[in-house]
């Protein structure tokens, strides 16, 4: 049997960054992918945003993560020349009750270290964005987009520099925990076995069903996942926005948002959809919904300017009842099984915060 020193599961935006952060310190990696390319699960399913870290829990791994995930990834995309604006964005309130909230958020985001969040009034955030309609808004000005293809792009081929290696096609089916690490069953193209010193279970979506082919993972340890879907719907016609512009939060995501990606194109969503199985199809259905939320902030959007987008689904690991959950990464000291360490729910922010779970990962490691 082939002995390697690290696998990674997961060849999406967190096992690209991570196997390159093991990488950087010298460790042999090969990252395992089931399917036929980089990124082709929800790291290509979402909204692109840098997010500035204000909504999580003070103290939470997302609101750690994602703040310095945001200031890791901007020197990143500028040492790395990938295409990324720090764009801003606008939190708006539409009512009196959101009015109250905005105060919530601010101290929330205060407290995770997000300090530059400004309060605007009606005609200050209008002159910034003549076209919307707000009772007062909440700026953020370290908020931003990224192209996240490029970014793993850049990701792969810092990991490969450094001698990491990508076999795709190539499934983790099973795995089994032994004295010194984990023996691994890659099926696909070219099955193989393999042993390794360390497992990290980077695999989106499917990290609870990895967990549960590791042959000595105490299944107490294995969250249930839950799908929440996300839909977008395009925009047809130019949006006259030049930064983001989010409502106030509404429970289980951020609200029907505009974004804006390195074209400039606006799309709107997500909204959120628990389903039962992996179905990417936007219903033409729902795009009908989009509009009166859309036109609390833009009442001038045209009739007939959005259609169907894309999906992207979070892998959620709390039931819909419950609103709020943390990123889940365990190591040795949480489940007792040495050189394994998986991560669940990672949901947003984690393309923002996907350098920084590499570091907390390392150490774990
Ligand atoms: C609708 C939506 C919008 C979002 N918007 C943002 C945003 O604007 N900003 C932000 O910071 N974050 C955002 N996120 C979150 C971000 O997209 C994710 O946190 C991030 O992409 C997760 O990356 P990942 O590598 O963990 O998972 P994935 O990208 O899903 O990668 C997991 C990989 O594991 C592979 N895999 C699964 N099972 C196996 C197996 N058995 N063997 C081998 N390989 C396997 C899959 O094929 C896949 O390629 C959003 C998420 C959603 C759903």
């Amino acid at each position: 049997m082939d002995r390697v020193d690290c696998i990674v599961v997961g060849a999406g935006v967190v096992g690209l960054a991570v196997a390159r952060r093991l990488a950087l310190a010298g460790r042999d990696v090969i990252i395992v992918e089931a399917a036929d390319d980089i990124g082709t699960g929800t790291s290509s399913r979402n909204s692109e945003v840098i997010h500035a870290g204000i909504y999580y829990a003070a103290g939470s791994l997302m609101a750690r993560l994602c703040v310095a995930g945001k200031r890791a990834l901007y020197a990143y995309c500028e040492d790395h020349g990938v295409p990324h604006r720090r764009c801003g964005k606008l939190i708006v309130a539409t009512s009196a009750d959101d009015n109250d909230k905005l105060g919530a958020i601010r101290a929330r985001a205060a407290a995770n270290g997000v300090d530059d969040l400004a309060l605007l009034d009606t005609a200050a955030a209008q002159a910034l964005e003549p076209a919307l309609n707000c009772t007062a808004a909440l700026l953020s000005p370290s908020t931003g987009i990224i192209d996240s293809h490029a970014y793993m792009l850049a990701l792969r081929g810092d990991a490969e520099a450094d001698g990491a290696m990508i076999a795709f096609n190539a499934p983790l089916q099973r795995a089994e925990v032994t004295a010194d690490g984990l023996t691994v069953e890659i099926g696909g193209e070219a099955p193989m076995t393999l042993a390794c010193r360390l497992l990290v279970n980077a695999a989106g979506l499917g990290a609870p069903a990895v967990a549960h082919a590791i042959d000595g993972m105490p299944r107490a340890h294995i969250p249930t996942g839950y799908l929440a879907k996300g839909n977008y719907v395009s925009c047809n016609t130019r949006a006259p926005f030049s930064r983001l512009i989010y409502p106030v939060p509404e429970p289980g995501g951020l609200g029907v948002h505009l974004t804006l990606d390195m074209g400039g194109q606006a799309k709107f969503g997500p909204d959120v959809e628990w389903v039962s199985s992996l179905d990417y199809e936007v219903d033409p259905a729902r795009v009908a919904r989009f509009y009166p939320a859309i036109r609390r902030y833009w009442p001038s959007l045209p009739d007939g300017a959005l259609s169907p987008g894309y999906a992207g689904i979070r892998p959620k690991i709390v039931p819909p009842d419950i609103a709020v959950q943390d990123f889940v990464i365990q190591g040795p000291r949480d489940h007792g099984v040495g050189g394994l360490i998986n991560l669940f729910g990672i949901e947003s922010p984690g393309l923002t915060a996907s350098l920084a779970i590499a570091d907390h990962v390392a150490e774990l490691a």
